[in-house]
């Protein structure tokens, strides 16, 4: 085993991503660097003023994130995630969180005066320096995180396909020149709705426990949903049948780029795979209480990773290029 002097990450865990660069500050790009850059750029507003009409058209509600706070996503005990470590600090004297994920104020704020709402919700995940070169990971990333009281995950999937398909329906027309300098013009197929779905225990069947998200994603020509896949206390589990009405949606050639869920709403199961999957009780006090109370709603959604979807769009190797300020895990620049 050999170390990487730059970030200490045994080499062997390295070669298999060794062709992939890592983005670079802007103050180092190349004139041509910097006119691949701005066309991401372009992208990626064409991208935020798509998605965001077509939620506003179908009556959602912007909400402003928030950064801190006691409670975030626990990212835990899911598999995926593989963090280095959690922000905490004091403020008027009570520890809050950088934000994970917004998926308990999503919860909350459905159940109560947002029934339709989403949020362009920056989350800081100190991802492990291991990850620099997956291409797909980066420390501080943007989900477009949406929440829908009284639905299901036929309506995520409906309306996820809907702003999906417009999407690049509509940049294929109006982004040519972009997506030509960027030589996605002839590979960037406009998808069709409905996407196919797969149970992830038949994936696991055919690629393996470790490799069913590569597998999956290398196969595929059409964007297609993963449902069933075991993770946090919040989605739904059917304690009945051990099945996840849960979901992630994979990209061809590039892999998942949304995770959503029905979610638990009952007193009893949230608190039962709280207490299941060793999770602080306490930094969920306020969802046990309103679950208790009968105030927490059915609720459906999930979070559309920006980058990776401008990612995927763009054609990058790493989904840092689609960030101004890059934040590869590992590496830390002055801006
Ligand atoms: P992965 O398994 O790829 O590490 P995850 O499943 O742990 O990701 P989620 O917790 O499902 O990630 O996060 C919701 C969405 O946010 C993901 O589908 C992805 O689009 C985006 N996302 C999560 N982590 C990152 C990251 N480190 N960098 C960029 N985007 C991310
Ligand atoms: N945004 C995701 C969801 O809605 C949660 C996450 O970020 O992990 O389920
Ligand atoms: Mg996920």
């Amino acid at each position: 085993l050999r170390w990487c002097t730059t970030k200490h990450i045994p080499v062997t865990k390295m070669t298999k991503q060794e062709t992939i660069q890592i983005p670079k500050p802007l103050e180092q790009l190349t004139a041509s660097e910097i006119e691949r850059k701005a066309c991401i750029g372009k992208i990626m507003t064409y991208t935020l003023r798509s998605l965001t009409n077509t939620y506003i058209n179908k009556g959602f509600q912007w909400l402003l994130p928030v950064a801190l706070s006691q409670s975030t996503d626990p990212l835990w005990p899911d598999p995926g995630a593989s963090i280095e470590k959690r922000i905490e600090v004091d403020i008027y004297g009570k520890p809050v969180r950088t934000m994970s994920s917004m998926i308990i104020h999503k919860l909350v704020a459905a159940s109560t005066a947002y029934p339709k709402l989403f949020i362009l919700s920056p989350n800081i995940r100190i991802e492990k320096g291991e990850r620099a070169k997956t291409g797909k990971h980066i420390y501080e990333f943007t989900q477009l995180d949406f929440e829908m009281a009284d639905s299901g995950s036929k309506d995520v999937f409906a309306l996820v396909e809907d702003a999906i398909c417009t999407l690049v329906k509509d940049l294929k027309k109006d982004m040519k020149s972009e997506l030509t300098t960027l030589c996605r013009c002839d590979t960037l197929k406009a998808p069709k709705a409905p996407f196919k779905i797969y149970d992830r225990a038949d994936l696991e069947a055919k690629y393996g426990a470790e490799g069913w998200e590569a597998g999956i994603a290398k196969d595929i020509t059409e964007p297609v949903w993963v449902t069933n896949i075991p993770r946090e206390f919040y989605d739904y589990e059917d304690f009945k049948t051990g099945k996840w009405d849960n979901y992630d949606l994979f990209m061809p050639q590039f892999g998942e780029v949304l995770s959503g869920a029905k979610r638990e709403y009952e007193y009893k199961k949230i608190v039962e795979k709280i207490e299941r999957d060793q999770v602080k009780k306490e930094n969920y006090a306020l969802i046990i209480k309103m679950a208790k109370e009968g105030r927490l709603k059915p609720t459906a959604g999930a979070g559309i990773g920006m980058e990776r979807l401008v990612g995927w769009i763009a054609g990058v190797k790493h989904i840092a290029e689609c960030q101004p300020f890059p934040r590869v895990p590992g590496n830390v620049n002055e801006l």
